[in-house]
């Protein structure tokens, strides 16, 4: 038996299994357009949405009051890294090449199957804690099978939904990266053959693949087609400040023929117009991380360059040891900067701005149903539309910091903080109810603590770093 297991929902307070769950009169922010928004109730049952309405009679449901607060999608964090979890706080003021160095050069060695499980579970709590129901984790911490398992565990064990983004070993970063000739690991046709061989399950598989800046071209379309093969989404990272190998490597993915919706691609500052253009046309997702992206010198992100392409961005926290890992701080980031760069422009010509071209509506779909579609999960998760899984976020809209109450999509985007988190259900199991999370096992949380204290000693950075 395994004894380093948590098991998420043994508290569910008072919301006892297989009741259902009457949201009353929230605000909901449905984020879809044949709902819209409305003051109303939401009925849950058997872990779906079964109505949206002005009102429905509650029957025999728990009921959560809605009222004064705002009830949203829950958000969809399509770019993190969960197993850095523990080395949160240390690298804020770490530059791409510190973190190259400290993080991915000797922190990855140092971390046991254990520790992976630790960082993933108590990540993902976090993440739910800030109102995110969706992640993918891109796990490039897979040393031996066991931390695969385990990382595997920590998703399972907390009740997220996640695409475990089924990555490289993290202990030799000169095999895996700078022109790998290593093709991915074939430990992933394990996984999906045994754990995650469902795509219907809260945790599904996805490959977190090195691309063409970190690999070789052929060993690129290899790991394309062996994602293919096994009927799974890719991620990569592109074209990010002077990191890797960047040559226009998206533009001859393009041209291969090898983009389409099954690939994420993430950052993409250095990429050219054409690339850009090349991927909305051919359905790609592009995931904008907007918060490190500017802390570590990846370049500008590329939010209206997406959007002039037609295309739309979605969000991701990325590295949780650097900087904020809720996605209220990426939406305000990204739409501000994205202002800020447009409104530079103007300025240029001499000119003031007329308009935005990116409201709090359209940061907010970003970080809900565009994610959800980016990962595939959009039939199951991030709108509030009836028949979809119960992925659920209600935020309080009485706190000082969000009166008075006049647009509540304004009031989210531009005023929410994971302190407003109210209640957080994923597919109808309720993970957080009156700002409380209801899973958060302590000597989980010490022993974290402990695992990331360790692994920061063995790196022997220097004490400003870490104090
Ligand atoms: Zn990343």
């Amino acid at each position: 038996m395994d004894t380093h297991r948590n098991t998420s929902n043994d508290s569910a307070g008072p919301f006892a299994a297989g009741r259902p769950i009457l949201i009353r009169q929230a605000h909901i922010v449905s984020m879809d357009d044949s709902i819209g928004d409305l003051t109303g109730d939401v009925l849950v049952k058997d872990g779906k949405i079964v109505e949206v309405a002005p009102s429905i009679e509650a029957g025999q449901a728990t009921v959560i009051d809605g009222r004064h607060k705002v009830l949203i999608p829950g958000f969809v964090n399509t770019h993190i890294h969960l197993w850095q979890t523990v080395m949160k706080g240390c690298a804020g003021d770490w530059t791409f090449n510190d973190y190259l160095q400290h993080a991915l050069g000797s922190a990855g060695k140092q971390f046991t199957a254990q520790d992976v499980y630790l960082s993933t579970f108590l990540g993902a709590l976090e993440q739910m804690e800030a109102g995110v129901t969706t992640v993918f984790d891109w796990a490039h911490i897979l040393n031996t099978p066991e931390h695969t398992d385990r990382a595997i565990d920590g998703l399972q064990d907390s009740g997220i939904r996640a695409v475990f983004g089924h990555g490289t070993p993290g202990d030799d970063v000169g095999k895996w990266y700078y022109q790998s000739t290593t093709p991915h690991l074939d430990d992933v046709v394990r996984i999906r053959k045994s754990r995650l061989s469902s795509d219907d399950d809260l945790v599904t598989l996805g490959l977190s693949m090195r691309g063409p800046d970190f690999a070789t071209a052929e060993v690129t379309r290899a790991d394309i087609e062996l994602a293919r093969s096994l009927g799974i989404m890719s991620s990569m990272h592109v074209a990010v400040g002077m990191y890797g190998d960047y040559t226009a490597n998206v533009r001859a993915l393009g041209k291969a023929g090898l983009l389409g919706p099954d690939i994420n691609l993430t950052h993409g500052n250095r990429l050219a117009d054409d690339e850009i253009a090349m991927a909305v046309d051919a359905g790609v997702s592009i995931s904008v991380t907007p918060e490190v992206e500017m802390q570590m010198g990846h370049g500008l992100p590329i939010t209206g360059r997406v959007l002039g392409a037609g295309g739309n961005i979605v969000l991701g926290t990325d590295v949780v040891s650097s900087v904020s890992a809720d996605m209220f701080s990426q939406m305000r980031f990204a739409v501000q900067l994205e202002r800020g760069l447009a409104n530079s422009r103007l300025h240029e010509e001499g000119r003031m701005p007329e308009r935005f071209t990116l409201n709090a509506r359209d940061v907010l779909r970003s970080a809900t149903i565009h994610g959800a579609r980016a990962l595939g999960l959009a039939n199951r998760t991030g709108s509030v539309t009836p028949g979809k899984e119960a992925d659920l976020t209600l935020l309080g809209w009485d706190q000082a910091h969000v009166q008075p109450r006049v647009d509540p999509v304004q009031a989210v985007v531009f005023h929410g903080s994971v302190t407003n988190v109210h209640t957080v259900m994923v597919r109808g199991q309720v993970q957080k109810f009156e700002y409380q999370s209801l899973n958060r096992p302590e000597q989980t949380l010490r022993d974290a603590e402990a695992a990331g204290a360790r692994i920061l000693e063995a790196l022997a950075l220097p004490k400003s770093a870490v104090i």
